[in-house]
């Protein structure tokens, strides 16, 4: 018999994060053949975005609405008497910021186990197991849940979405909850990096290392992620030489990225960078180390400078584009 599994939407700056129609897919796998409800907390009016996760494949949605919910803890005291009522089976979110910082929250509220970062979901032989990375990526292992909640976490960009439908139709309820004693509060955010794309669901990176040299050495780092709708990311050797902000590094003490496309300029490729985006879909690397371990994990290696060659493959981009 199928399950009823819940699926909690992310919000940012004002609209559904992807990984949030992720895991709606997730949860129909999840839920095999029962009811996947959708629940929302935010600030303002729920509404719209609770009928774009139904257009996904929710079957119904829960939005809770109040001022106070800046923090992980005002989500966890929105969303907990959502779980209570609906009593689901299981419950996915996306690995994201909020993900990591707001589950291990509700999962010791209701006593249950928690699978995190989890890049693939299937049912084989009538279980649901997990795939995920371990030891920065070296090794992928299966967990299943055999008692209890079915509760986890996915990994952006790696479950696909289902097609969005806006032939679906699904009820979006508002649930009043009382939030108060917040403990925490966000006095300012301070957001260096420049475009605002996420990196964790970015489609293609251009990423830097320390090879790019200074700040201004990431100019055509920026005009290659511009030509092919991307963002920029960095190596800690670029981060800890002042080239650009950490918000931006990738890897074991950064952020874990799985794009379609990887292209790493002036990168060595140390272990601890390779943990953060060996898994993304097409590698390219340019480097002038024919040596450079970055080249065992790329699809495509160019040795060269990466002052000569960036500048070509814009050029050759965009030439692309007015030929297309
Ligand atoms: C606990 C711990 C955690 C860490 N976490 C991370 C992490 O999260 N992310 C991370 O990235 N690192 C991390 N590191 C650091 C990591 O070990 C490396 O030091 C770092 O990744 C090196 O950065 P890099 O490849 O930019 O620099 P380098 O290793 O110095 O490589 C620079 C590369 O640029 C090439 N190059 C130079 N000039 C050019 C040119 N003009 N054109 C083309 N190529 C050129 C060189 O051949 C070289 O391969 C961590 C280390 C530790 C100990």
């Amino acid at each position: 018999m199928g399950k009823k599994v819940l699926v909690i939407g992310e919000i940012r700056e004002g609209s559904l994060r992807n990984v949030t129609f992720e895991a709606i897919a997730a949860a129909r796998t999840v839920s095999d053949g029962g009811e996947v409800v959708g629940v929302l907390s935010g600030a303002g009016d729920l509404n719209e975005m609770g009928e774009e996760m139904v257009y996904y494949g929710a079957d119904r949605v829960v939005t809770v609405s109040h001022d106070n919910l800046k923090t992980s803890e005002g989500h966890a005291q929105a969303i907990y008497p959502v779980i209570e009522e609906e009593s689901p089976e299981g419950i996915i979110m996306g690995h994201t910021s909020q993900g990591k910082d707001l589950t291990p929250k509700l999962a010791s509220k209701l006593e249950s186990g928690l699978i995190s970062d989890a890049t693939e979901v299937a049912a084989e032989d009538g279980t649901i197991v997990f795939t995920r990375p371990i030891y920065s990526g070296k090794a992928f292992e299966k967990k299943e849940i055999t008692d209890g909640l079915v509760f986890a976490t996915i990994r952006p960009n790696n479950i696909p979405s289902l097609e969005k439908n806006e032939a679906l139709e699904g009820e979006v309820t508002a649930k009043d909850v009382d939030i108060k004693d917040i403990r925490t509060i966000i006095k300012d955010i301070i957001r260096k990096s420049s475009d605002g794309v996420d990196l964790s669901e970015a489609k293609v990176i251009v990423a830097g290392g320390r090879g790019v040299k200074s700040e201004e050495g990431f100019e055509p780092l920026e005009e290659l992620a511009q030509v092919l709708g991307g963002t920029v990311g960095a190596s800690r050797g670029a981060c800890d030489a002042g080239y650009c902000d950490y918000s931006l590094q990738i890897g074991q003490t950064g952020k874990v990225v799985t794009p379609d496309l990887y292209i790493a300029c002036g990168i060595s490729g140390a272990i601890q960078h390779l943990a953060g985006m060996s898994n993304s879909k097409v590698i390219v690397a340019i480097n002038k180390d024919p040596e450079a371990n970055i080249f065992n994990v790329a699809d495509y290696g160019i040795v060269g400078d990466l002052f000569d060659v960036v500048p070509k493959l814009v050029e050759e981009v965009k030439q692309l584009k007015v030929n297309a």
